[in-house]
This record gives structure tokens, sequence and C-alpha cells, in this order.
């Protein structure tokens, strides 16, 4: 047992693999594996091919300026529109007709856009933002449900050169103060409110109580009438002179807003972390170099096709909802679902029905949601026709190789390949992900760089222990360290908004030259890359880095088991003890042996140095909003500390009921 080389070492194993059918590898966008070596030959050149898929009013000088770094430039001399290339170049080849957004509302309606209808209307809102006193370069802040009007709300600001900050429509007035007056924002867009597992949400009160709070920026607030006639409908005080009614005002706009011709490095948006980790961090994406990185990947990773009905389940407030709801698949004139509310109204298989009601053919999700469909049990989805699926996707935490068997077998008929999709709020892009057409497939594993990405697995000392790209190379022996990525990327972050410091000392100091995601990453033997969560979960149990995520999984991988948090905790003999608080699916009794089994479940899959000392069975676990969970909060309650941030939590009765039940289960 060493404990010199904290090196994470990595203990659970899988071998079920999983190849592309013949029938999927024929039709799919990429299939000539020699992308990767392609891409790998000159990435600069690489991703100069990919922007000329996109529609620019000037041609850029130069690919990547590297003088400043890590402050990087991506199509220096470049003009573009992201809502030009979203939008008006569909319409003028032809393809106004096709469907863009078909918006599902929670109480069960739903309404249909065409690309020509999503043209007039984010016209009409572009100019509704300009009679409001929106100008190029203005912050708009867009606190809304989740329906087509959020989307074009985004498109309409980029159309304008404003950069939007979109705010999750779950938020607390705190939070929406704290991030209108970090982004500096003029205008708020909101709506009426909109409705959540059947209950209305009241956004206008909450953007009225975040008001309150004082947002000196603030000049105008725009509300969309989503539930009634009246925008001053809901709770809320109307203000005269400061909030305006979308009906009048947007629905008497013109048809026609030319775009606003941006520079390729103009800011795009400014959107805050979910805040797993900590105090969320405002991310600053541009225009060329971003809308470059999600056009590609959505065309690579989710084969996309104009027959597709595409369902990304994530909510605009969430980066996912930029990437691949918006930007990268309207740019490619895909046909969207959007859905407004919750998964479990009227019933747990909203979700299955919503599929089998619109056809959808692609489905990309969360690992938390999975879970939760697992423990809600399989007669859900078996009811339901989900055969137009044809491609699922899962982002923002890693997924248990049981969930995404689960999720294999029973939403993709064991018909449909499964991309897990590793990036960030800051990358912008997917990075690590399969190719659905070309990648073997491991549950558990993201397989690989895309093309043009190169990634490293460091050691904690910052030596380079590997190289990884899209060439798969077996190792001797797998390689357990902390993820990094080489080179810049068009779809990178440019920074923190108003902090430079902080982007260089997050993000550019840990390793050398190198981008440090802050994640920890296995190759295993046969080349697959594991994420393994982040590095700062990462436990140290007896001189042994050992990951969370591996723990986690061999927990979901008892029959018992639906969802499962693992943490260290300052341990006397061992540095830290092995800390799990584990669901119970529905349909099992919890009976007195459970607790023992789970531990030896745990001893079995993995070995004695990962069984966990202490188990708690819990209802709930705690999760941010966009549903990951929150182990720095888990900590706290285990070491018997103060919180720290939980203003991103979902629901904080959660946290209250755990700390309680943890201290009794202490006695
Ligand atoms: P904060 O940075 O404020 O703590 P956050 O990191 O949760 O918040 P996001 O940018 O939404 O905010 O999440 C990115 C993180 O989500 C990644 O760093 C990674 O830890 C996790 N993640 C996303 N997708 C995957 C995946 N497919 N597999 C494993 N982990 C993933
Ligand atoms: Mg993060």
């Amino acid at each position: 047992m060493s404990t010199e080389s904290h090196t994470i070492d990595t203990l659970l194993e899988e071998s079920r693999t999983y190849p592309p059918s013949d029938e999927f590898t024929s039709q799919a966008n990429v299939k000539d594996a020699t992308i990767y070596a392609h891409a790998a030959k000159d990435p600069i050149a690489f991703w100069e091919e990919q922007a000329r898929h996109l529609s620019w009013s000037q041609p850029w000088s130069q690919a990547l300026d590297e003088s400043e770094a890590p402050f990087f430039k991506w199509f220096l001399g470049g003009k573009l529109n992201a809502c030009y290339n979203c939008l008006d170049r569909h319409v003028e080849a032809g393809l106004g007709s096709r469907t863009a957004v078909i918006c599902e509302y929670e109480p069960g309606d739903h309404r249909t856009y065409t690309y020509d209808d999503a043209l007039a209307e984010v016209c009409r809102i572009a100019n509704a933002l300009k009679a409001l006193g929106v100008q190029k370069g203005d912050r708009v802040c867009v606190y809304m449900p989740m329906t087509a009007e959020l989307c074009f709300t985004m498109l309409a600001c980029a159309r304008i050169g404003a950069a939007h900050s979109v705010v999750f429509g779950g938020f607390s007035p705190d939070s929406i103060a704290e991030r209108v007056n970090d982004a500096g924002a003029k205008v708020i867009v909101t709506a009426d409110g909109g409705w959540r597992r059947g209950k209305v949400v009241e956004l206008k009160r909450m953007v009225d109580e975040a008001l309150a709070l004082g947002c000196p920026t603030i000049e105008r607030v725009l509300v969309l009438e989503r539930l009634g006639n009246s925008a001053k409908y809901n709770g809320g005080t109307w203000v005269e002179g400061r909030d305006v009614s979308w009906t009048q005002l947007v629905n008497a706009q013109s048809e026609d807003c030319p775009c606003e011709p941006m520079d390729s490095e103009d800011l795009l948006f400014i959107l805050y972390t979910s805040g797993s980790t900590g105090k969320p961090k405002g991310i600053m994406h541009t225009t060329g170099g971003y809308l470059t990185g999600v056009n590609a990947t959505s065309r690579w990773v989710f084969d996309l096709k104009p027959t597709d009905i595409y369902w990304c389940t994530a909510d605009c407030g969430w980066v996912t909802g930029h990437s691949y709801i918006v930007y990268g698949p309207m740019s490619n004139a895909a046909t969207l679902l959007v859905y407004e509310g919750s998964p479990d109204f009227p019933d747990k298989d909203r979700f299955w029905r919503i599929i089998e009601k619109h056809r959808a053919t692609i489905l990309y999700t969360a690992p938390t949601a999975i879970r939760t469909f697992m423990k809600w049990g399989t007669h859900y989805p078996e009811q339901c026709d989900l055969s137009s699926l044809r491609l699922l996707g899962s982002v923002g935490e890693p997924i248990n190789p049981e969930a995404w068997v689960w999720y294999h077998k029973f939403i993709g008929g064991r018909n449909c390949p499964i991309v897990d999709t590793w990036w960030q709020t800051e990358t912008g892009n997917i990075m690590i992900s399969p190719l659905p057409g070309l990648t073997t497939a491991k549950p558990g594993s993201a397989t690989r760089p895309m093309p043009g990405i190169s990634a490293a697995i460091m050691s904690e000392e910052g030596e380079t222990l590997a190289e990884v790209s899209g060439h798969v190379e077996k190792p001797e022996s797998s390689i357990g360290g902390i993820l990094a990525v080489n080179k810049p990327w068009p779809g990178m972050l440019r920074g923190i908004w108003g902090d430079p410091e902080r982007y260089i000392n997050t993000y550019w100091s840990r390793f050398k030259g190198k981008y440090f995601p802050g994640d920890g990453v296995k190759l295993d033997e046969d080349g697959f890359l594991f994420l393994l969560g982040r590095v700062d979960d990462i436990m140290l149990v007896a001189g042994h880095n050992i990951s969370t995520m591996e723990v986690e999984s061999a927990l979901v991988d008892h029959p018992a088991v639906a969802e499962a948090a693992v943490i260290g905790k300052t341990h006397e003999i061992k540095g830290q003890g092995i800390c799990a608080f584990v669901t119970i699916k529905s349909e099992f009794e919890v009976t007195d042996t459970l607790i023992g089994d789970l531990k030896h479940h745990v001893g079995t899959k993995i070995g004695p140095i990962a069984r966990p000392d202490d188990i708690i069975l819990t209802a709930e676990l705690p999760k941010t909003r966009s549903g990951k969970i929150m182990r720095r909060l888990l900590r706290d309650i285990a070491e018997g500390r103060e919180l720290g941030d939980t203003t991103t939590l979902g629901d904080p009765s959660v946290v209250a009921a755990l700390r309680d039940k943890y201290e009794n289960t202490e006695g």
C-alpha cells in the first residue's frame, strides 16, 4: 500500500461491449473512422473545415490566435450571426416549411412552429427588445418556462447582438438578483408563470422579488403571458413604465429585423455553471468558435437527419439547452421537441407518452432522470410505444453501468446506440463521446475524445500518464488520473465574466499549458475512458484514491438500489472512510439485512478496500437544480460542518432531513 502516488486506483471492471449495428452504421453521418486521424493531423485546419459548415458574412483571416493565452481567440476577422445560422439560412434554402419546434406544454396541449414561423417570431421579439432599448453588446437576463418562446428569445438576443444570460426558472429571487447584478443585465424577459407538476411557477413574482432586492441595471421587464391574458396575472406587482406585456409589445412588431453582423469573438452568452462544486461561475462563450463546435458535434454525435424528431430533455437554463437544444440542432435545421413540465405529471409515464405522441427518434437526457425512472419501475415505459427511438444520449454526470444497461434495454429496446457525452458549461460542446455509427460502447464509458480534441491523463504531480485521442490504443494496464485537455478548441469558454484571474486560476494553473476540467478519469485496459467524477470528490482510503463513481456504481448494481451518493469521511485509521447515502427502488422492501448485504455487494464487486463503513438509507439525495448529486453537502453533513453554498440546491428540505437522519443514525 503506497501513500506516495495518489493516482486514482481504478477498481470496477466493466466487460460488456455494444458495437453499433450495421444498419445504424450504414446510414450514419459519420461512418468513416479516418475522421480521427484526419483531425489529429492538423486540428486547426480540421476546425476550419467545420467552421465552413456555417454561413459567414465575412471570412476569417486567422484561425487561432494564441498570443494572449489562455485567452485564446478563434476565426479572427470573421463575421457571422448565430441567429442567421439557426434560422434565416434554412428559410433561404427552402426549408421554411420544415418543423422547427414542437412544444409540448405540461397540461397536455402542444404547438408546432415551422422554421418560417420561428423566424417571424424571433424577429418580432428582437424588434421588441430593441424597442425596450436593448442594443448590441448589452446583456439580457432570460427567466422563462421551458417553452418555444425561451428558445426564440435567446435567438432574438443573438440576432441583435445582445448577450443572453439564461437563469433556470426554478431559481429563487436571490439567485436571480445575484446573476442579474453580476452580468449587469439591462432587461429581464420572463413570463407570468409556467407549469410544473400541475402547479403554477410564479416566475414574474420571483422577478419582482429579485428586483426588490436591488438590481440597479435593470430598466425594463418583458412579460410573456404564458398563463393568462393579462401580464398583471399571478401575484406579481405590475410596475407601469418598467413592466411590459409581451402580447402588447411583441405581437405588434414587424417580422422584419436584420441580423447584426457579429465578430467571431463577440460575446454570444454568459451562463452560470450548475454549482455542484461551489459558487457558480459566469462562463462566457463567443460566437464563431462556439457555433462551430456545437454545429459539428450535433451532426456527429446525434446523427441528426431531416426526418428526426430530436428531444433533449434539458432546460435552456443549463448549457445542454444552449448547445444541444438551440444552437447545435437549430444550426443543423433539426426538428426539436421541447417539453415544459415535469416527468411525473400527470403520471410517471409522461416522457414515454410524449415520445409515443410525437414519434421522437432521439432522446438526450441525464443519468439522474434515468435512475429516477429505474426507481419508478419498468411498467411505465413498457406500456408505451417507444419504437420510434433510434438513438439515446446521456449527459451531466457519470452514468452508472447498470443505469446504462437499463436505458439500453427498457428505453432503447436493445436497438439504439447510446452516446454518453462528457462535457461542461466551460467546454461549450461535447468533448468525449462515442460516434454512434463507429464506436463500440461500454456501459459507463464516454469512450474517447471527439475528432479534433486531444486529452491527457495526468498524475497529481502534473506528469502526463497517457495521451488520449480518438485513436484507441490499448494501454498495458488501466490508468487512473486527472483529465486534461491538451490544446485550445473553438467551442471553449473565453473566460469568467468579470473575473479573468479566476479563469486562469481555475482552469489553467493546475497543469502547464493544458486545460484542467476538474474531473478524475480512468483509461481501462481496452482503451475506454471512464469519467470518475470531480477531483474534489475522490476519496483517499488507506492510501488508495477511490472514486465515488465506482463505489456508487457497485451499489447501483445491487437489484434493490436506485441511486447512491458516496463520500469520504474522516477516519482515524484509514484517513478516510467510505460513507454511502442510498435510495432504494420503490418495489423493494427494506429488510434488517439490507445494509449488510449492500456492504457485502460492494466488497465483492470491487474489493474489501471499497466496502462502505456507513450506509444511510434515504428517500432522496441532495441535488443541484439541474439534477446533479451535491456530494460536497453530504460531506458537510458527515463531518458535522456548516453547509457550504446551498443556493443551487434543488430542494433544501432534503438536506435538512438527511442531517437529522444522519445524526440519529450516528447516535
Ligand atoms: P460547478 O462547476 O459550478 O460546480 P457543474 O460542474 O456541475 O457546476 P456543469 O458545467 O453543468 O456544472 O457540469 C459539468 C460537469 O458535469 C463535468 O465537469 C462533469 O463532472 C459532469 N459531467 C457531465 N457530463 C458527464 C458525463 N457524461 N460523464 C461524467 N461526468 C459528466
Ligand atoms: Mg464545473
